[in-house]
């Protein structure tokens, strides 16, 4: 939906919708996949849309990023392989990478212009392509999870669009089968799991199929997302086993610069909506 001045995304099946004040739009085009459109706007810098769905601004980007990344790295006890599935405009990727201790993160997009369009136009967020430890790779990430080497992965982290089109597949206990596989004995998947207060219902869908997948363990953590529907956002972890305890004091003394991560928040996204621990008591 769009006026004149206005980007608005229309959440129909909730009433509610999104906008932001648009100076003027940057560019459309339609990829292999998805429909990808840029907006320059007032206040938020430049937004990147895919198929309708807000993606990524300049301005609130590292809500998702931060917390899509630092979480799950600082809960691993010494992550050093990481699997960004999706995740084509490389912010992710970026924060994965301020992890020392990490040696080498593989970013699997379907999608090749997402990464193209994001070097244009979030420069700022490919920063790290270029670091001899990233390999980005243009290929359905259900295929590539599918053939990966077993017990050869620490963290997956899963970035992707929402579960339909090419993404749908990302929810489905196949894949996260094929997740379970390629990850070691203390590896960690992690997904960006939608808004707790508008979809319980795809939130709730993926536990079950992580657990069909054979993860037992899992962890919730809540975050603000201001362009996500709802502004509440969140990310769910799984494990094959109890996860390890949260690395506090190296979040604490992390070396790197985060706007919005530190341990505090890492141990505030942790805690669990009454709604939430009904929802999912044991
Ligand atoms: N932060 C955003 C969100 O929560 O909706 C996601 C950002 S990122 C742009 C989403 C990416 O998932 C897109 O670049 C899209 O191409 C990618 N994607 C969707 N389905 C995929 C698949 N099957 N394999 C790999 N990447 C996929």
């Amino acid at each position: 939906m769009l006026d004149d001045q206005w980007f608005s995304e229309a959440l129909a099946s909730d009433g509610s919708a999104f906008s932001l004040k648009i100076k003027r739009k940057l560019h459309e085009e339609q990829s292999e996949f998805q429909f990808l459109e840029i907006y320059e706007t007032e206040h938020f810098g430049n937004l990147m849309v895919i198929d309708g769905c807000t993606m990524v601004s300049t301005r609130d980007n590292f809500l998702y990023h931060e917390m899509m990344s630092h979480t799950v790295l600082f809960t691993h006890p010494n992550p050093k392989n990481v699997l960004i599935i999706g995740g084509g405009d490389c912010g992710t990727l970026r924060e994965v990478l301020k992890h020392p201790g990490v040696e080498r993160a593989v970013q699997i997009d379907i999608d090749e212009r997402v990464t193209r369009l994001a070097e244009i136009y979030f420069p700022e967020l490919c920063e790290s392509n270029n670091d001899p430890r990233a390999d980005l790779k243009f290929i359905d990430g259900i295929k590539w999870v599918k053939d990966a080497a077993p017990n050869s992965i620490d963290i997956i982290i899963i970035d992707s669009t929402d579960p339909v089109g090419p993404a749908e597949g990302l929810f489905c206990a196949d894949f996260y089968r094929d997740c379970f596989k390629a990850l070691t004995e203390n590896g960690i998947v992690v997904q960006q799991s939608e808004s707790p207060l508008l979809h319980m219902k795809i939130l709730s869908e993926m536990r079950g199929e992580m657990q069909a997948a054979g993860f037992d363990h899992h962890q919730t953590v809540f975050f603000p997302q201001c362009i996500y529907p709802s502004g509440w956002w969140s990310a769910t972890m799984a494990s094959k086993n109890p996860f390890a305890a949260f690395r506090e004091q190296d979040a604490a003394s992390k070396t790197f610069d985060t706007v919005y991560y530190n341990s505090d928040i890492h141990k505030a996204s942790l805690a669990m909506p009454e709604f939430f621990k009904k929802a999912f008591a044991k």
